[in-house]
């Protein structure tokens, strides 16, 4: 059975601020107070394994240990059919440069790489987000949200962030990088998780 969340503290497993003030608010009304890792000086461990679900429960359960509190990580990514899942854990990577982040660099390395298989359209692709929350006894629970859709060309739209401006959800004939956010965060992978997440472990 389902272990449930109950009033107290919680810990965000990660130091974006952005993500961190999102699921704040997700919590707050179910008198849950998300504390982050930043605030805590939690340490961030490698992401070692080759599985979102991996590496959400190498987060989760290293910040539960260390705090002795139940808490929260996600991972997330994007699995592009035709490259075999790739770059899925590696979503966040094929951005890296010496200088930080570059996504535009990583959109356009996932797109020259179906090109030179001549992939057909449409060029199927799913974001996927994995959820877990661990307690200081070693449970875990994992809960997961996948949103399908296509990969697009040229990239259309600034708004969010990532992958946005290449992925055309399933049912739009917008990509996620031209949708509002309010409307992107009523749909995504990541809404879908936390809509599993409240059904079995909140309400
Ligand atoms: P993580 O923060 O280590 O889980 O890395 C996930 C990576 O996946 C991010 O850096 C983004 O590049 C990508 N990603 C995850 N969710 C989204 C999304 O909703 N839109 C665009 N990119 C995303």
């Amino acid at each position: 059975m389902t272990r449930r969340l109950t009033p107290g503290r919680l810990v965000v497993a990660t130091h974006n601020r952005g993500k961190l003030e999102e699921i704040a608010a997700l919590f707050e009304p179910h008198g849950i107070s998300a504390v982050g890792a930043a605030e805590l000086d939690l340490p961030e461990p490698a992401e070692t394994e080759d599985s979102f679900v991996g590496n959400a429960r190498i987060k989760a359960h290293a910040a539960a240990q260390e705090t002795g509190l139940p808490a929260l990580a996600d991972d997330s990514g994007i699995e592009i059919e035709a490259l075999g899942g790739a770059p899925g854990v590696h979503t966040a990577d094929w951005a890296e440069t010496e200088t930080g982040r570059d996504f535009v660099l990583a959109m356009t390395r996932a797109w020259d790489a179906l090109e030179a298989l001549g992939a057909p359209e449409p060029r199927r692709a799913t974001f996927c987000c994995t959820l877990v929350i661990a307690w200081p006894d070693g449970h875990d629970e994992v809960f997961e949200g996948r949103m399908p859709g296509r990969i697009v060309w040229p990239m259309r739209g600034d708004q969010g962030h990532g992958y946005d401006p290449i992925f055309q959800p399933d049912g739009y004939d917008i990509t996620f990088g031209q949708m509002d956010r309010w409307e992107k965060n009523r749909i995504s992978h990541r809404a879908r998780a936390f809509s599993e997440l409240v059904a079995r472990c909140l309400d």
